[in-house]
């Protein structure tokens, strides 16, 4: 039977902080600093987005993706402008209307996607459908990688989308709040998967890594950063104890852990997709190419999961959604699937 505190994959936010992360707080928790990013901490962990980027990109800190994602698609449009999306984008179904509130009410326009990866060809049609002045001007396309199905966009299909983009006048915009996943998914660099393959900027998700919370916004182009410090401050983003969002940046970054915690998550959803994968009436809906596992599972077993004290969301892909954080417990995963075992084989 599973306890309170006993580990549970509806989502990789159900994790604590990793050791990592931890320690730098700790170390950034003796004596005084300077505020509102004034300090040794947040110029390090900028430095550290830069050696990780290979270039000299702008970099702030956020609280949250809905903030991060909200704030950097405001500061690529005007009022009147237009943002593409899939529509299952984390900006159109779960920021409760950020991304419009922020930017004084650019419209998001949503493209039907399977698995939330959005092509060169929807965006050139939803882009080029209407140029008069009764339509809200499309300005910026975003991406979620990996999307919230857990898909990952190949560097090729990043280049192609961010090439139609340029073709058509749009900003290239990325939701990374899983970004390392991804990253580990494709044994890449994170510069291959941005700036390399024409991303303009990109949300990186902190808190879904390790960390306590956080997320960067890092700017390829430092001309669009202009006056962003101001967008955050306004936003009631800017922290005035600024070192404790960033010390834990430097110690993902400088030790590693960014990329080995997603790699962890990563190894642990093929690990449960693999051993449930054949058992009468579960089918995975999508391909595991991060963290998240979606099954669809006969009712009975659903509640039999539940009735055992499991915990999945169903709100999310039209299936069960099963994710792996950094410190998923190869034991508690067997668990899971011995359950699963269990309860679908009574189905049968
Ligand atoms: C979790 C998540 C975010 C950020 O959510 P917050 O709860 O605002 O931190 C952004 N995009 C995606 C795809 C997410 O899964």
């Amino acid at each position: 039977m599973t306890r309170d505190h006993d580990q549970q994959f509806a989502s990789d936010n159900y994790s604590g902080i990793c050791p990592e992360a931890w320690a730098a707080m700790e170390q950034a928790n003796h004596g005084h600093a300077p505020a509102y990013g004034e300090d040794a901490w947040t110029a390090r962990a900028a430095d550290a987005f830069r050696t990780l980027f290979e270039a000299p990109c702008e970099v702030f800190f956020a609280f949250n993706g809905t903030a991060a994602n909200a704030l950097a698609l405001a500061a690529l449009c005007q009022s009147y402008h237009s943002v593409i999306c899939a529509d299952s984008a984390h900006v159109e179904t779960d920021e409760c209307g950020a991304p419009e509130f922020f930017s004084n009410g650019s419209k998001l326009l949503t493209v039907r996607t399977e698995g939330g990866k959005l092509t060169p060809e929807a965006i050139r049609s939803l882009a080029t459908n209407r140029s008069d002045i009764h339509f809200p001007r499309p300005r910026v396309v975003t991406i979620t990688q990996p999307t919230e199905t857990g898909q990952v966009y190949t560097l090729a299909e990043i280049r192609a989308l961010s090439g139609e983009c340029r073709r058509l006048g749009l900003a290239l915009h990325m939701d990374g709040s899983r970004f390392a996943n991804a990253c580990a998914s494709l044994g890449c660099s994170p510069a291959d998967m941005t700036w390399k393959a024409g991303i303009d900027v990109l949300c990186f998700g902190g808190t879904k890594n390790g960390m306590h919370a956080g997320e960067a916004v890092v700017f390829f182009e430092a001309r669009l950063a202009e006056d962003f410090g101001y967008r955050c401050k306004q936003a009631g983003q800017l922290a005035s104890k600024m070192r404790f969002l960033a010390a834990p940046w430097v110690g993902m970054l400088e030790s590693g852990a960014w990329l080995s915690n997603a790699e962890h998550g990563n190894a642990c959803a093929r690990r449960f997709a693999g051993a449930v994968s054949g058992l009468p009436g579960v089918r995975a809906l999508f391909p595991v190419e991060a963290n998240a596992v979606f099954l669809s599972l006969p009712t009975s077993t659903a509640e039999g999961l539940r009735a055992r004290g499991w915990r999945f969301y169903t709100f999310i892909g039209g299936g069960a959604r099963f994710m792996f954080a950094w410190d998923a417990k190869p034991e508690r995963v067997d668990e899971l699937v011995a359950d699963l075992h269990d309860l679908a084989a009574a189905a049968a």
